[in-house]
């Protein structure tokens, strides 16, 4: 009997997730990349002297759910990548200056906490207590498909129903924990890793600080992008084939279902079509409107989207001596958080993020020297920026906040070669609708069965993986979206 074909769309974490596992359960599977590398956001940037960057995520976390999507391929996510963690988790830099390293050690954390925020350790531990509960019990609910009403019913939800926490918002939540406002946000400010503020996401996910607090953040030698790299080997080891420099035109529709894809004007037929571009993007130009049964261009208008970013990539000819990761917080943060979710405007006082990646991994530069890369939360494109022209102003400015606030004096004296990538740049460039480059908002109306579904309700015959399907945006559950894509396909096979 032939093999059944599947083409995926998109060579990013999601779409290669998928991938390999169908390659492993005897499928033919194409991928078809648009660019030239594989990773899509998770990709790593090569600037010229030897400095590499990864363009998006730098927080590996939830490792094991990794683990388990290279389990399903019959090996073993160590063999192809070294992979580490990073303790103090990140310095934390308020707007006052006050600094904050949150770690591992217990006596350390506790001797932090006792001197910067005295009285909260019992709080910290009742954090700890609860959302412990709350991540066993809500896991379940993130590893399977929502694809009807009645996956609601199940028991694993109703058991975390008490948790679900949904009718508030994360940053009061963090108030039942602790008094301090800063020592609030250095357990909210994960909110932006789902691009939304705290003081409007569900405080479902409170899950997330805990996750970083019990189970630690991971730096892959070589840069997070190693890990898709690895992933597209086993595609091939496996026989699967990865078409870069593809771009697919459209998803081809005959009789209410999708039967393939359009490339260099040819069809490519398939027996699935698994979708990993970003949603948005693929809904408004990969489908005719009057093929989709559900998220047209009008829902999609009205939908709630995550933010944007500004990047900054710095190939620097020396290595400072800060931590891997540093977040800077607006001197008003909930301000900032606000222009940037509901003013749709450029703060004047902005908190920003440094990876200094070369502390624990020097193999991204020569030696000697290091890459810095600075991520600035904005607005989508919803606010209309003109970012031709803030572009460079907003480097500017981020330069100077990275002498100043974050004391490295002798900054531009040192600075061999950069790029930037504004929210622009990410539509245009990379596809990403409204270039939120998180995607959907985590909204309660937007998330399980309320997310588009993996076996997408708006076109038969195509499945979804990445940050826009269930369960949402981030790598641990866009590689949980690959795996339960994927497992539907085999079911509806079977
Ligand atoms: C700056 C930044 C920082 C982030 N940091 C973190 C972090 O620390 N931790 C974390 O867990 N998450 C993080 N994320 C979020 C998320 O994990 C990444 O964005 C992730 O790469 C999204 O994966 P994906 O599979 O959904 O889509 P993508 O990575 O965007 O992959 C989609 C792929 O589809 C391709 N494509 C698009 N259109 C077509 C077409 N027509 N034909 C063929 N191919 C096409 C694209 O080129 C791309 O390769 C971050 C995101 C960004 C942008």
């Amino acid at each position: 009997m032939s093999k059944k074909r599947v083409v995926v769309i998109g060579a990013g974490p999601g779409g290669l997730t998928a991938a390999m596992i169908l390659a492993h359960r005897g499928y033919q599977v194409d991928v078809y990349e648009k660019r030239d590398e594989v990773g899509g956001r998770n990709g790593a940037l090569v600037l010229d002297g030897g400095f590499t960057f990864d363009i998006g995520p730098t927080f590996l976390m939830m490792l094991w759910i990794l683990e388990e999507a290279f389990e399903k391929t019959g090996r073993k996510v160590s063999d192809y990548v070294d992979i580490r963690q990073v303790d103090p988790l990140y310095r934390l830099i308020y707007g006052d200056g006050k600094e904050f390293l949150p770690t591992h050690d217990e006596a350390a954390m506790k001797a932090q906490m006792d001197e910067l925020f005295p009285g909260e350790w019992e709080g910290y531990q009742r954090f700890l207590a609860y959302e412990k509960t709350k991540l066993e019990r809500m896991v379940p609910c993130l590893q399977v498909p929502y694809g009807s009403i009645f996956d609601y019913a199940r028991w694993r939800l109703f058991k975390a129903l008490p948790y679900l926490d949904a009718h508030k918002d994360l940053y009061s939540h963090l108030g039942s924990y602790f008094g301090s406002d800063p020592l609030k946000l250095a357990f909210t400010f994960q909110a932006k890793y789902l691009g939304m503020s705290p003081w409007d996401c569900p405080a479902t996910f409170s899950m997330i600080s805990y996750i970083e607090h019990a189970g630690g953040i991971h730096h892959p030698i070589g840069g997070l992008n190693r890990v898709c790299h690895a992933m597209a080997k086993v595609v091939e080891e496996e026989g699967g084939t990865i078409h870069l420099g593809k771009a697919v035109e459209e998803i081809v529709v005959e009789q209410g279902r999708a039967r393939g894809v359009r490339v260099d004007g040819q069809v490519e037929r398939a027996d699935h079509v698994l979708c990993n571009a970003d949603f948005g993007y693929a809904m408004n130009e990969l489908v005719a409107p009057e093929h989709l049964r559900a998220w047209g261009p009008a829902k999609l208008d009205k939908a709630g989207l995550s933010c944007s970013i500004y990047m900054l990539y710095l190939g620097v000819g020396k290595v400072y001596d800060i931590p891997h990761h540093n977040i800077f917080f607006a001197q008003d943060y909930q301000a900032n958080v606000h222009d940037i979710a509901h003013g749709l405007k450029l703060s004047d006082d902005f908190s920003f993020y440094v990876q200094n990646a070369c502390k624990t991994d020097p193999t991204l530069a020569p030696e000697g020297k290091s890459t810095l890369y600075i991520l600035v939360p904005v607005p989508n494109n919803r606010s209309g920026i003109d970012w031709a022209e803030q572009g460079p102003a907003l480097r500017d400015r981020v330069v100077d906040a990275l002498v100043q606030r974050a004391g490295l004096s002798d900054l531009r004296e040192h600075i061999e070669i950069e790029a930037a990538t504004t929210p622009g740049d990410w539509e245009q460039d990379r596809n990403v609708y409204q270039g939120a480059v998180f995607n959907l908002a985590h909204t309660i109306d937007q998330m399980l069965w309320m997310r588009p579904h993996n076996a997408f309700e708006g076109l038969p015959g195509t499945y979804l993986a990445g940050g826009g399907t269930h369960p949402g945006s981030g790598l641990p559950t866009i590689y949980q979206s690959g795996m339960i894509s994927a497992e539907l396909i085999i079911k509806a096979d079977a």
